[in-house]
């Protein structure tokens, strides 16, 4: 890219990588990632796109910098590079699109910005289990590092009593975790089935399909990398698989 080209054409794409197997990126990530000369990301998710920026200028930070990440992008882009700020999943779903459409509507820059989608680990381990999202679903962060504890509880309660199949993210605290899965068996059936997904799509994936009397026997497989879908009380399971079923079978004849 030529420095005029770089006057006109600066730009910021917020791209969505997914969970981190190169065959579950969509083909707009990819052609938003091959446009860009600029790429920003977390250093894990670096390493995972590292067959697409070659010859580029990969900018990483560790976890904790979302700030700077943000920052650096939109500094880059407003140089005049074309900028790829790169999320695992979906750029939305506690990514980095929130945070940057926030820090430019704030700052009152003038940007050209794209949010390029992405598989998120909710689709991604519902996929691995079966499909347990096939009716209303809460997707909760059990990352309390922005959100209150307390918010988090209550939201895991109110989701509950809504009978909504849940899916948790981020669930490395694990005294959160205990609470939280404490007051979602409070509510429901102990035979409702509980999803661990690790890993998916990656290496060294697990798939773990339990429910919520004996799901503690796995806690220790839970890691940063793992996504939790606990079934809602349609939930069940069949040929291996964790189905809940949207409604047909109580209105049509199979
Ligand atoms: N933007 C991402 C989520 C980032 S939050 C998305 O849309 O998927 C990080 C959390 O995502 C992790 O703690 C974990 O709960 C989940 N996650 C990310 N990749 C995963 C994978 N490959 N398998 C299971 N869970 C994953």
């Amino acid at each position: 890219m030529n420095n005029e080209e770089k006057k006109e054409g600066g730009k910021l794409y917020i791209v969505g990588v997914g969970p981190g197997n190169p065959r579950i990126r969509t083909l707009e990530a990819i052609e938003s990632i091959k446009k860009s000369n600029v790429i920003v990301a977390y250093t894990t998710y670096a390493e995972l796109i590292k067959d697409l920026t070659e010859g580029k200028e990969v900018i990483t930070a560790k976890m904790k910098e979302e700030i700077f990440r943000t920052k650096v992008s939109v500094e880059k882009a407003l140089e005049g590079n074309v900028v790829s700020l790169v999320s695992s999943g979906d750029p939305q779903v506690y990514g980095m699109a929130g945070l940057t459409l926030e820090y430019i509507c704030r700052k009152g820059i003038n940007l050209d910005v794209e949010i390029v989608p992405g598989v998120t680990a909710a689709n991604a381990a519902a996929a691995r289990l079966g499909s347990p999202l096939s009716l209303d679903y809460v997707v909760l962060s059990l990352s309390d590092l922005l959100i209150p504890r307390e918010e988090i509880l209550h939201k895991a309660k109110m989701a509950t009593l809504g009978d909504f199949v849940i899916v948790l993210y981020n669930p490395i605290n694990k005294p959160l975790l205990l609470e939280t899965m404490k007051i979602i068996r409070e509510n429901r059936k102990e035979d409702t089935p509980v999803g661990i997904v690790k890993k998916a799509y990656r290496e060294n994936e697990k798939d773990i399909i339990t429910n919520l009397k004996d799901w503690e026997k796995y806690v220790n497989e839970i890691d940063m990398i793992t996504t939790i879908i606990v079934g809602n009380s349609r939930t069940f399971v069949c040929n291996g698989k964790m189905i809940t079923p949207r409604g047909y079978s109580n209105k049509y004849e199979f």
